[in-house]
C-alpha cells in the first residue's frame, strides 16, 4: 500500500514537472518578451488580484472580454466567469455575474461582436448570486430560457434576502434541467450533470469546443467547493469522484478566474488569458490543457476528503 502511495506521489510529482517546463517554455516567446504573470506558477497570483481587496473595485472587475475558442467568449467581470457559446442557431450564455456587473456583460458581449439579444439559454451553474445576479434583465432583454437544476430552483426560492441590503433580482423558476439532459442549439450539443456538494443543485457541463478545425472536450464543474457542512462535504466528495471520472477533459471552462479552494495548477483563467492574448502562429492554446485538468482534479478529490473529515469533527464536537 505504502509502495503504491509512493508510486503515486512520485507520479503527481513527474506531472507537475512536466506541466511547469511545458508552461515555462510555452511561455518564453520568440522575442524574447516576458510575460507579466509568473508563468508555471502554482497559483493564480493574477486572477488573486480580483478577488480580497478588490472584489468591490467596479472599474478593476470591468476587464475587457477574450475569445478563448472559435465557440467560446469570455465575458465576465475579472471575479466570476460569464461563458458565451455562440452556435449556428444562436447564444448560449453560461453564469450572468450580478449587479453592478450586468452592463459589463452586456458590453462585453456586444464588442466580442455578438447582440445580447441572440440569447437562447442561460444556463446557471449554481444558485449563488454572483452567478445568477444578472439572469432576469438578461432574459428581459432577450427573452432567453434560464436553466437550472431543480434543487437550485429550490435553492435559489427558499434563500432569504439579506436583511442588510437591498433585495437583488433573482430570476424567477422558469427550465428545470435534470441528471443526464442534454440541449442541442444549432451545432452545439451540452450534457448536464447534478453534482452537489457547493449547492444542493449544482450544474456541471459537458461540450466541445472548436479551433482552426479541431474539436476539444470541455468541462465546467458547476460548484468547485465544498460548502453545507457534513451533508455538504459528502455530497462533494461524490461529485468530485464523478469528475474524477469523466475522460478526455482537455479544456476547463471554470465559474471562477481564481478557484480559492483549489487553485488551478499552472495558472487561471486570466494567466492562461495572457499567454493565449501573446500567442504566435502555431503555438498551442494554453486553454487546452489536460494534464493541468488531472492534477486539479486530484487535488479537488483530496481536498474534498479532507473537507469531510474537518466537517465531521466540527459536528461531532458541537453540543447537540
Ligand atoms: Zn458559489
Amino acid at each position: 500500500m505504502r509502495t503504491m502511495t509512493r508510486a503515486l506521489l512520485l507520479g503527481v510529482a513527474c506531472l507537475m514537472v512536466i506541466g511547469l517546463l511545458k508552461v515555462n517554455l510555452g511561455g518564453q516567446g520568440r522575442g524574447g518578451r516576458e510575460q507579466t504573470a509568473a508563468p508555471g506558477s502554482q497559483k493564480e497570483e493574477l486572477s488573486e488580484t480580483y478577488r480580497g481587496s478588490q472584489r468591490d473595485n467596479v472599474e478593476y472587475q470591468k476587464i475587457p472580454p477574450f475569445k478563448v475558442f472559435d465557440d467560446l467568449y469570455y465575458v465576465g467581470p475579472g471575479f466570476v466567469s460569464v461563458w458565451l457559446v455562440p452556435t449556428t442557431q444562436g447564444l448560449i450564455l453560461i453564469d450572468t455575474a450580478q449587479e453592478p456587473y450586468v452592463d459589463h456583460v452586456i458590453d462585453s458581449i456586444k464588442k466580442v461582436g455578438f447582440d445580447p439579444k441572440d440569447i437562447n439559454y442561460i444556463l446557471i451553474t449554481h444558485a449563488h448570486l454572483d452567478h445568477h445576479g444578472g439572469a432576469a434583465r438578461i432574459q428581459e432583454l432577450s427573452g432567453a430560457r434560464v436553466a437550472m437544476l431543480e434543487a437550485d430552483w429550490q435553492f435559489l426560492e427558499q434563500t432569504p434576502a439579506n436583511p442588510n441590503r437591498p433585495a437583488p433580482r433573482v430570476p424567477k423558476r422558469d427550465m428545470v434541467l435534470k441528471e443526464g439532459d442534454t440541449l442541442k442549439l444549432g451545432n452545439t450539443a451540452m450534457k448536464f450533470s447534478w453534482m452537489p456538494g457547493h449547492t444542493p443543485g449544482s450544474l456541471s457541463i459537458e461540450f466541445d469546443v472548436h479551433e482552426g478545425g479541431k474539436s476539444y472536450k470541455a468541462f465546467t464543474f458547476g460548484g468547485p467547493g465544498p460548502r453545507g457542512g457534513v451533508q455538504g462535504g459528502q455530497q462533494f466528495v461524490e461529485s468530485a469522484n464523478r469528475v474524477a471520472k469523466i475522460q478526455g477533459i482537455q479544456v476547463a471552462v471554470s465559474v471562477h478566474s481564481w478557484l480559492s479552494s483549489y487553485p488551478f495548477p499552472n495558472g487561471g483563467l486570466l494567466e492562461r488569458a495572457q499567454t493565449l492574448a501573446q500567442r504566435k502562429p502555431g503555438d498551442p492554446n494554453p486553454f487546452v490543457d489536460s494534464a493541468s485538468w488531472n492534477l486539479w482534479v486530484k487535488q479537488v478529490q483530496e481536498g474534498a476528503l479532507k473537507n469531510l473529515e474537518e466537517e465531521k469533527q466540527k459536528a461531532a464536537k458541537r453540543p447537540s
